[in-house]
């Protein structure tokens, strides 16, 4: 051994990472010059929002990854800009703050400057000079400036809307905030209430969402999410008359026109406009209970396929277009009254929510589509949902299903009964929240004017700090308990005015943050066109999946939006997104009553930053995540330590001109090493970080055999050329360790500057021999050794084959034949 132990100091980590941390500071490192993009590399990750858990494992599995690629590309080149900030707005932060009898601003500014010291010890390159806060006035003026944007363009208004409440925690619920009936944060009992609310018209842009799907790389799975969530689809509109009442029209949307004469009832949503006109005096009593019910239960619980379908009829008739056929009115909760029509023509022999409602109320079943294969089954008991061939449809028998929707539609289209239409599932974006801690809604309600929107010249509309939250009202925003921030004047006519209470769904501060970064230091606009302009899109974004229909379609639109009215001159705000997967322990999900969370802070003091990331990109795929594991880390630990001696005991001989010139046995060394640089290369490109690593232990292994195999005799040239680019691999994994060891090689500045080690393309071509591989005379694998390989050398290599492995199934092998060039055979 020749590794001097004695002479070797110890890896110091926690004085390295702040020596580093510091110098990258001092010299600034990380602060992007945004006049000059050059090269551009905008890399995003999604901002935290602060709660009183501070930094957890899964922030740090979103962020220090995505640092690594951040380095990465810069040592590819790019002029890199990463910036980080906090998503301070919101319900968190507001009841915890209630519950510790603190003000959500004192307890949001606390946690920010907490998570700011803990993200800074992953060693990110973040642009803390950008910092952006939505909470704060310079940032919120311009979340309200663009409100009155979307205002002015038609874009925003106020209507009233029946909503998700909470009783307890005193606001609006989002339909996703309700779990079984209950307030996901608190547990009480929801309940709804009509308000006036403030909307964003989403869905004028419903087409132009879709269309952009194309312009993005973006996993499919999140773009079929949001497809799904938009919901598009072609169908009909038609209209049914109600016997007795003349003028009444029922309009019902449908993309199944084909099955019209299938239809043998109608159910209307319990909230549809009619139901209190149309019901029968004799039916009153049951239909107001059930409608009180319904009233009770979610959109999600009532839509669920799994759910019992329940109803009950009004007592009135409705009249079919196409045929005048009389059929009876019910109302049923699985219809929801904002989706289409909030009416629905029921066809229980070719649907399967109403043939399971009709044999439940023992309603008729009318089949009315054969499948167009005479050998396909036609089921006689459940629904035929396909495409088919019309049967006992009047005029239209014969006609397949596609042919027959235009067909009716237009026959009923010539009667003003119906016509071609588009629906979507998604619905207007309700953005008024019955909170404080928000953004205001920048609005003024004017006896004699109406609703007077806030003069660009008096933003912000400033949150008053002054407030008891604990005696605000119930059910009231608190802001309306604060007399000095209600009670204005109309900035059209000077009279007394009351300014509007309700502050802004914090996904709107979050929709258009990434267009804050380039222009942070800007107090004259939201940000700088040309800024903008340079350095967005985002070139990669990274975050939870959780976020696809809301804060990934909002950002979307209002980019969208900005763009239409001449801000941007792009429209999707991300180019490339990436979602992370979730870090299990013990195969279970963290949570604190499970006792299984990982505390960040805690490996850190223990490992190092460097450690702690590094191990997260090894554990798994990245966008699959991985298990912890308290060894796992011990590991990634100890390669840290060996790369750190190797490059020590190594430092006076790894230089050209040292040792003993290599012969062909440095051949297969070159060849690993260079592999070693392409497969880091291309896997750290693609996010595959965990295969990056192992190939570099590999890498480790190979390197160090052959110092202790040659000593000082080693030849200088290749051992300077090995470690040298291996502590540039290593420094995107682990930038403390890269830095220092960069340093110790005589490297000045930062290693990040310092380019990427480039494979010589000559040193992957060995002169190689494939061997077939037997086990007992059968042939089951194939693999390639050195032409020089001696028999040992590849008896020994077949044993570690994992298909021979396999095959041997824990047997000891009784003989191993190896024909040079040819193959080998390992006998049971
Ligand atoms: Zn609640
Ligand atoms: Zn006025």
């Amino acid at each position: 051994m020749t590794d001097r132990p004695e002479s070797i100091p110890r890896y110091d980590f926690p004085a390295v990472e702040k020596k580093w941390q510091a110098r990258w500071e001092e010299s600034g490192a990380h602060k992007t010059d945004i006049s000059r993009p050059g090269k551009k590399y905008y890399c995003l990750v999604m901002f935290s929002y602060p709660s009183g858990d501070r930094l957890h494992v899964g922030h740090w599995y979103n962020y220090g990854p995505t640092d690594t690629l951040a380095r990465f590309m810069r040592m590819q080149g790019f002029n890199v800009f990463e910036p980080q900030g906090f998503d301070a707005f919101g319900l968190p932060a507001e009841n915890f703050a209630i519950k510790h009898g603190r003000h959500p601003k004192d307890f949001t500014d606390q946690n920010t400057a907490y998570m700011e010291k803990q993200l800074r010890a992953i060693g990110a390159m973040y642009d803390w000079s950008r910092k952006v806060d939505t909470s704060k006035p310079d940032y919120y003026k311009w979340t309200q400036w663009i409100f009155l944007k979307l205002l002015e363009k038609g874009l925003a208004y106020r209507k009233n809307a029946p909503v998700n409440w909470c009783p307890s925690c005193s606001t609006v619920l989002a339909n996703e905030q309700v779990e079984d009936g209950r307030c996901e944060r608190c547990g009480s009992e929801v309940t709804h209430r009509d308000l006036e609310q403030w909307f964003f018209k989403i869905t004028a842009y419903a087409d132009r969402l879709l269309a952009g799907h194309a312009k993005i790389q973006w996993p499919e799975k999140t773009i079929a999410m949001q497809r799904e969530w938009i919901g598009r689809s072609e169908g009909s509109e038609l209209v049914f008359g109600v016997e007795g009442k003349p003028g009444t029209d029922i309009r019902v949307f449908t993309t199944r026109a084909d099955t019209l004469f299938g239809c043998t009832y109608m159910v209307l949503a319990p909230e549809h406009p009619l139901v209190a006109a149309l019901t029968a005096p004799a039916r009153k009593a049951d239909v107001d209970a059930y409608v009180e019910k319904s009233r009770k239960a979610t959109e999600i619980e009532r839509t669920s396929l799994e759910r019992e379908k329940t109803g009950v009829p009004i007592g009135a008739t409705a009249v079919n277009p196409v045929n005048g056929e009389k059929v009876p009115i019910w109302i049923a909760d699985y219809v929801i009254a904002s989706y289409g029509t909030g009416a629905v023509m029921a066809v229980p022999a070719h649907d399967a929510r109403d043939g399971a409602f009709a044999r439940t109320y023992g309603l008729p079943i009318r089949r009315v589509i054969r499948p167009a294969d005479a050998a396909t089954p036609y089921p006689a008991d459940e629904a035929f949902v396909d495409d088919g061939i019309l049967h006992d449809s009047g005029a239209f028998d014969g006609l397949d299903s596609a042919t027959a929707r235009k067909k009716i539609t237009e026959s009923l289209a010539a009667k003003k009964q119906g016509r071609l239409t588009i629906n979507y599932r998604l619905r207007d974006w309700l953005l008024s929240r019955q909170r404080y801690w928000g953004a205001p809604i920048p609005i003024v309600y004017c006896a004699a004017c109406g609703i007077v929107p806030v003069p660009e010249k008096d933003l912000p509309v400033e949150l008053p700090y002054e407030i008891d939250l604990r005696n605000a009202e119930k059910g009231k925003s608190p802001l309306a308990s604060v007399p000095s921030f209600v009670n204005t004047t109309c900035p059209k006519c000077g009279k007394p005015a009351r300014r509007e209470v309700d502050t802004m769904d914090t996904f709107v501060d979050s929709a258009w943050y990434y267009l804050r970064y380039p222009s942070s230091d800007r107090s004259d606009v939201a940000f700088d066109k040309k800024a903008a302009d340079a350095w967005c899109p985002v070139d990669q974004y990274v975050g939870g999946s959780e976020h696809a229909c809301k804060h990934l379609l909002y950002s979307r639109f209002i980019t969208m939006v900005l763009h239409d009215l001449g801000y941007l001159s792009f429209e999707e705000p991300f180019q490339r997104l990436f979602h992370q997967g979730t870090i299990t322990r013990g195969g279970a999900k963290m949570s604190k009553s499970k006792h299984n969370v990982v505390n960040p802070d805690a490996f850190v003091e223990k490992y190092g930053a460097d450690v702690f990331r590094m191990y997260l990109m090894y554990m798994g795929t990245y966008e699959g995540g991985g298990d912890w594991s308290d060894d796992g880390i011990a590991g990634i630990e100890r390669f840290q330590l060996r790369l750190w001696r190797l490059a020590w005991a190594t430092r006076d001989f790894a230089r050209p001109g040292r040792g003993e010139a290599g012969g062909s046995e440095l051949k297969e060394l070159r060849y690993r090493l260079h592999y070693t640089i392409q497969k880091v290369t291309e896997d750290t490109a693609s996010f595959a970080f965990n295969t990056a690593i192992a190939r570099m232990f590999e890498l480790l292994g190979a390197l160090e055999d052959y110092w202790r195999a040659k000593g000082e005799k080693a030849d200088g040239a290749f051992l300077a050329e090995a470690i040298d680019a291996f502590v540039k691999l290593v420094s995107p994994f682990a930038p403390h360790l890269g830095e220092e060891l960069f340093e110790l090689r005589g490297g000045t500045g930062t290693v990040f500057d310092s380019g990427w080690p480039k494979f010589d393309p000559k040193a992957l071509v060995l002169d190689e021999v494939e061997y077939v591989i037997q086990v007992n005379g059968k042939v089951r694998s194939k693999a390639t050794f050195a032409a020089s390989a001696t028999a040992d050398q590849v008896k020994e290599a077949a044993l570690r084959h994992p298909r021979v492995i396999e095959h041997l199934d824990g047997k000891q092998p009784k003989n191993v034949i190896v024909v040079p060039k040819r193959l080998v055979n390992v006998v049971v």
